[in-house]
């Protein structure tokens, strides 16, 4: 089942996983996990330890070193568990993350998910963004700080992916009806958020239960923004569940504009299924991009 894993050499792993634990480790066994939209999974094990690796093009090491960065800042706020990130490298072509394996068994417990989620979105940074760019699926996502959340979430959100889409030819109304949007993007917003800090890709895919039950989130986008951005994401594909709602609100309830917002966040996300995935993502960012503007009147 796995021998294309089985042709890998695992030495400069094996060395990197060594010297990032203390412990040596030789691969033993190696199996594909699937994977998910953009990564090949792979659990690799010796007797005693087992780790789950991402695998991508050695052109790709960036964007996994930022991943393992993300997975620290997300850990470093003691709210919601999180895979340890061993370490990253590259060797014979191929770009990896080495993570901590956690069986996501679990039964699922939205109630804790939406009140961990609640407390990790306390800690808090002096402004928008990240120390460092990510990607958001495979797309560039650039964190330059900056002290206005409007002027963030035009530059380096929505301005970015239409201007992505331009590139990918997709023009016509879309990018006149978006240019409209940027322009009146202040309008929208009817609070002043903080900036909290964000998973940024918190869809149902990218969270799980440990065998304990409890809540596990990974494949992030990290930077810090509006807490309401990672809120409408989950219900982009689909909710979490009312229990996960009503934890997260008795924590801290939303703003009265939520609704307008949630669309407003969630058009950066489609934007970015658009650009990765084409098709008919152009007319769900067209329907949302028309609804914003209404709003505006
Ligand atoms: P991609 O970046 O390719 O989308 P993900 O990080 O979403 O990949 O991982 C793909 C799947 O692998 C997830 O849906 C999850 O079920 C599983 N997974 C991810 N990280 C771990 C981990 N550290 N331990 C166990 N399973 C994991």
């Amino acid at each position: 089942p796995a021998e294309n894993e089985a042709l890998m050499e695992w030495q400069p792993l094996e060395a990197a996983v060594e010297t990032a634990t203390g412990q040596p480790f030789r691969v033993r066994d190696s199996r594909s996990m699937g994977g998910g939209c953009i990564n090949r999974a792979i659990l690799v094990s010796d007797v005693s330890r087992s780790f789950f690796v991402k695998l991508n093009a050695a052109s790709l090491l960036p964007m996994f070193e930022a991943e393992a960065a993300g997975l620290d800042e997300l850990r470093s706020a003691d709210a919601i568990r999180v895979p340890d990130a061993v370490c990253t490298g590259a060797s014979d072509g191929n770009a990896w993350l080495v993570m901590e394996y956690i069986p996501m068994r679990g039964p699922a417990d939205a109630r804790l998910a939406g009140e961990q989620l609640a407390l990790m979105h306390r800690k808090q940074a002096d402004a928008f963004g990240w120390r460092l760019d990510n990607t958001i699926g495979s797309t560039p996502q650039p964190n330059d700080w900056m002290e206005e959340w409007g002027a963030f979430l035009r530059e380096q959100r929505l301005g970015f992916q239409l201007e992505l889409a331009a590139r990918n030819g997709y023009g016509g109304r879309l990018q006149s009806e978006g240019e409209k949007l940027l322009a009146s993007l202040d309008q929208l917003i009817d609070h002043a958020p903080v900036p909290s800090l964000l998973h940024g890709d918190l869809w149902g895919g990218n969270i799980g239960y440990d065998d304990g039950g409890n809540p596990v989130i990974f494949d992030p986008a990290v930077y810090y923004g509006d807490r309401e951005a990672d809120l409408a994401m989950t219900e982009l594909f689909g909710g979490f569940g009312r229990a996960f709602y009503d934890a997260y609100t008795d924590a801290g309830p939303l703003d009265r504009g939520y609704a307008v917002s949630k669309t407003l966040y969630n058009l950066y996300h489609i934007l970015n299924h658009l650009n990765l995935f084409g098709g008919g993502y152009a007319g769900q960012a067209q329907g949302m991009i028309d609804r914003l503007l209404a709003e505006i009147g």
